[in-house]
Order: C-alpha cells, then structure tokens, then sequence
C-alpha cells in the first residue's frame, strides 16, 4: 500500500564534535557519527514513530549516495517501518554530510557538504505514490537546497493535492537570514505558504514571512492570511497554538528536561504534531503531545531518537 503520510528532500548524515567549544579547525578533534538526519527525514522519522498506534503507514521521497552512510538512513528507516522504496541513489555523489559543532553559549556550527542531499528531481515526484495520501509535510530547508529539489517540494503539492482535495499540506519555513536573504526566503516559501493547513515557525521566522516585528502579532497575522493553524515552536517553553477556528491563542509549557542535543526538535515535534491532529485530539493534548516528543529529543544525542509511543505518554503523565 502506498503511505498515507509522506514527506520529501535532503537526506543527510550528520558527524558531530562530541565535546563542545571545539571548533572544525582545530586538528585532531573527536566526531561521532554517522547520525541519519535532514530536516525532512527527522519528521518522517518523528511520525513513523508515533504513528504505530494509530497504523499509520510513512514513506519518503530523497537522494542518497552510493556509500554506507547513505545505508546508514536506510537501516534506520526501515527499522522504523517507513517506506524507502522512493529514495535514489546518486551513482556518482556522496551521501550529504553536515559537521556540527555547539559551543557553550549555545550557538553551532556546521560544515556542509550537500553530497546527493539536493539531487531531488521532480521526474522522481511519482503520482502512483501519492494514492493513499493524508498529509504531506514540506520544510523550507528543502525549497532552499536546489531549484530542483524546490520544483520537487512544488510538484508533490500539485499532485497531492489533485489527488486528494483535503490533504494536510504542514510546512516549517525552517529557513535561517544568514543562510538566505528575505526576500528570497519569502519568495520560495509563498507557494507552499498559500496551501498549508499547519504551519510551523520558530518566532524568527513567523516574524519574516509576515513581515511584522512581534512575534504574536506575526503568528495572528498569518492565520488570518493563509494556513488555518500556526504552531509557534518555543524551546524550553514550549509552544503556542493560533487556529483560525479559536478566538485565543493556546499556550502549551514545555516540559523541564535537561538539554543535550536540540538539532532536530523542531522536526521531531511537527512529526508528533501531526500524529495528535490525524488522531482528532484537542489542542491542548496535541500540543503537550508534541512538546513531549521535542524535550525528549532535546535530552537525546543526535538528530533522531528511538523514542516509542509509550515513552512519550509516560512522559506525559509524570508531570
Ligand atoms: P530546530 O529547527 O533547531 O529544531 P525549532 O525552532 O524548530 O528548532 P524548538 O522550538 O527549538 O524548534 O523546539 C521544538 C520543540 O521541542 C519545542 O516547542 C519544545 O516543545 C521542545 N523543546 C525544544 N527545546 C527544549 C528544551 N530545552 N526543553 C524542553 N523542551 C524543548
Ligand atoms: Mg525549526
């Protein structure tokens, strides 16, 4: 059967400096790694996760090199039952590859080298695939890596949405000013903002696609112009719920946990975002569902967890 959520990009391997404040430069430095990662894979990760219960089936659409760490995402894929059979391999690329690096105050630094990561043609954007489709998830990450991954991100909404009028387009405009200029950022992101049912902005970003210098300003401004929900994502503190169909907004505390790792929160909350909304939760539980999944990912190292269903409610209903 064809999956009923799919999502689609760069697909990474991440080698990252164990200690911090040790910067690339400096020789002889200890990485740990391979670590499947890109933002598209660590949702589709997040979802394929959380979705056991509920028999939810999961597939992805990207590029991986001819090499073991393009293996390495594979494996974890498949141990996590998503469907791997649209994934490419690039003959004569390297999987991607980012180095990353924290520093103490919080801050990090990646090298990159996108390798196979934005090979993504729109000839491999298959409609036979999107059959069964409920919900497509699209990251600003993958609008940004290649104008033919971009064209990709636009194509799988087109069919999509032909194909089933009610799908669930969730985008994360995960898109930073210093890797890209505004107004570019704003550009690429308008196709896929003027479909989106759930968006996912971090403060910053709310604010530059609505072009308003408040964050909660941003967040309303947009509910009244385009997706019927945005879901603003909050670190520590959680997240708040704006939805075209509620007068307040909703505001959801983060749950107290210790930090290791944040790469990654921000896709795997969207992933169990979207299992809470598919299930016809309230709110309130989808909300607190979601910040669980990301304050675990936070205590984890690495992009991905193996976090399970159960581990999340436990969470849950500890505090
Ligand atoms: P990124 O794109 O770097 O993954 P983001 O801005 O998309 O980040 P964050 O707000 O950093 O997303 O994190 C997503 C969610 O994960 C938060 O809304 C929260 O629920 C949870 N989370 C993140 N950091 C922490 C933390 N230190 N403690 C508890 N929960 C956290
Ligand atoms: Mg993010």
């Amino acid at each position: 059967m064809n999956p009923e959520i799919i999502s689609l990009g760069e697909l990474l391997v991440e080698i990252m400096r164990i200690e911090k404040n040790i910067p690339h430069r400096v020789v002889g430095g200890v990485y740990k790694g391979p670590f499947p990662s890109g933002a598209p894979a660590i949702y589709i990760d997040s979802v394929a996760r959380m979705s056991i219960p509920f028999k939810i089936s999961t597939g992805f659409i990207g590029t991986i090199g001819n090499d073991e760490f393009g293996d390495s995402i594979i494996d974890k894929f498949k141990n996590d039952n998503i469907d791997t059979s649209k994934i490419k391999c690039i003959k004569d690329k390297p999987t991607g590859i980012a180095f990353n690096q924290y520093n103490s105050d919080g801050s990090r630094k990646f090298i990159f080298a996108a390798g196979a990561a934005g090979e993504l043609s729109p000839n491999e954007i298959d409609e036979d695939y999107f059959s069964n489709i409920k919900a497509l998830h699209i990251m600003g990450s993958s609008l940004s890596i290649s104008e033919s991954s971009r064209e990709s991100c636009y194509k799988a909404i087109e069919i999509a949405k032909s194909i089933n009028p009610e799908v669930l387009i969730s985008f994360d405009p995960n898109l930073r000013p210093e890797m890209l200029d505004l107004k570019t950022i704003i550009e690429i992101s308008k196709p896929v903002l003027e479909r989106t049912t759930i968006l996912f902005p971090s403060g910053e970003e709310a604010e530059m696609l609505a072009g308003i210098k408040n964050v909660e300003k941003a967040c309303k401004k947009l509910v009244e112009i385009g997706p019927k929900i945005v879901v603003l994502k909050q670190g520590k503190d959680g997240c708040t719920i704006y939805s075209s169909e509620k007068t307040n907004e909703i505001k959801i505390q983060g749950f107290k946990v210790k930090e290791i790792d944040p790469t990654g929160a921000g896709d795997s909350f969207d992933g169990a975002f979207i299992i809470g909304y598919l299930a016809g939760w309230e709110f309130e539980k989808i909300g607190r569902f979601a910040n669980a999944v990301g304050a675990l990912k936070v205590k984890h190292f690495g992009p991905m967890t193996n976090n399970t269903y159960e581990e999340v409610l436990k969470l849950m209903e500890s505090t």
